[in-house]
């Protein structure tokens, strides 16, 4: 049985999948971590789990494999991997519908106060307001999506039934139905939401700056699924503050779990724990692909999901 070590937290039926095929040593819950690598690092064929950086990598000298659990794998250096000649797989496209889904859900729960007034109801001021406060709504409203790729066209199409106008920006015009734009800025004047769903890294490090968020403007809304590094994070709270960006819907941040309390504190967003692919179905799913790849490479040679 090949070795597998697992660097970081994996869910518990991806381990239980994987222990049926490996030798799994665990790193992720050794209270010495130096001595537990210094013991097994020899053995080691596979990393699962957590970030894997340059340093680890050299600590592992038979490393033939990193299987990440999530389709975005800015957690591992891939230039480290490829120079060592190690595999690097990810997650892709079993999580699409889930964090679709959740972009809709947090663009709805925006545009429609649902947050805001769940707590009006609950707290019994409805009597005292009587109506409801209006509101804006997707429906006739211009979406642009930051990354048009397997996710951001799972938004598309979910967006469209909503009765959204669709434009994207990326580093390719892909010679779809949709509206181009290959410069941000122009888009994000150009349209009532953006939507955020490109991978982070140093390519996309704060593409949204405070340019692109004044280009949105006092009625647009910003949401990211992606990562919180694509984001100029404090641009965005002051202009959430002085009323100049509508409003934010964000699953991810600069420093998660931790924000700001200004963030936590403004009335104008609707805030989310990292959860876009946070499914029963869609977490066990890519529990059971990160070891179907470390089952065909280690079987055949070739990972089914490799990144590079
Ligand atoms: P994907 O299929 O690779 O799509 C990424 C898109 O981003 C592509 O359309 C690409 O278009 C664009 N892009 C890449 N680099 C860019 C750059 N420097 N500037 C502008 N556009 C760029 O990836 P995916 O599977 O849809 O996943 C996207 C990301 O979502 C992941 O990397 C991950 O970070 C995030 N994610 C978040 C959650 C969550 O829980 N919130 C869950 C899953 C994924 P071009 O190549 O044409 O530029």
């Amino acid at each position: 049985m090949k070795n597998i070590l697992i660097a970081g937290n994996l869910p518990q039926d991806c381990l239980q999948l994987m222990s049926q095929h490996f030798t799994l040593f665990r790193l992720d819950v050794a209270e010495d971590k130096s001595a537990f690598l210094a013991e097994h690092a020899a053995q080691i064929d596979g990393v699962s789990g957590g970030s894997v950086d340059a340093d680890l990598m050299d600590k592992l000298p038979n490393l033939k494999i990193i299987a990440n659990f999530g389709v975005g794998y800015d957690n591992i250096d891939v230039e480290a991997a490829k120079t060592r000649n190690i595999v690097v797989t990810n997650t892709p496209n079993r999580l699409n519908a889930a964090v679709a889904e959740l972009a809709l859900g947090l663009m709805i729960a925006l545009a429609r106060r649902i947050p805001k007034n769940h707590e009006m109801v609950r707290n019994g001021h409805w009597p005292s307001v009587k109506r409801a406060p209006l509101t804006g709504q997707l429906a006739g409203a211009k979406l642009g999506i930051l990354g048009l790729g397997r996710i951001g066209k799972a938004i598309a199409k979910r967006a469209v039934v909503c009765d959204m106008e669709i434009s994207y920006f990326g580093r390719t015009d892909q010679q779809n139905d949709y509206r181009y734009f290959d410069d941000l800025t122009a888009m994000a004047h150009y349209v009532d939401w953006l939507v955020i769903i490109a991978p982070g890294g140093e390519g996309t490090e704060k593409l949204v700056n405070a340019e692109v968020i004044e280009a949105l403007g006092p009625d647009g809304h910003l949401v990211n699924i992606a990562r919180g590094s694509i984001v100029d994070e404090p641009a965005m709270i002051a202009a959430l503050e002085q009323g100049k960006l509508g409003g934010a819907a964000l699953d991810v941040f600069e420093n998660e779990p931790h924000m700001p309390d200004t963030l936590r504190n403004l009335p104008n967003v609707v805030l989310s724990p990292h959860a876009g692919s946070a499914t029963h179905v869609t977490r066990r799913q890519m529990g059971a692909q990160v070891v179907d790849n470390l089952v065909a490479f280690f079987d055949t040679g070739k990972a089914l999901d490799p990144v590079m």
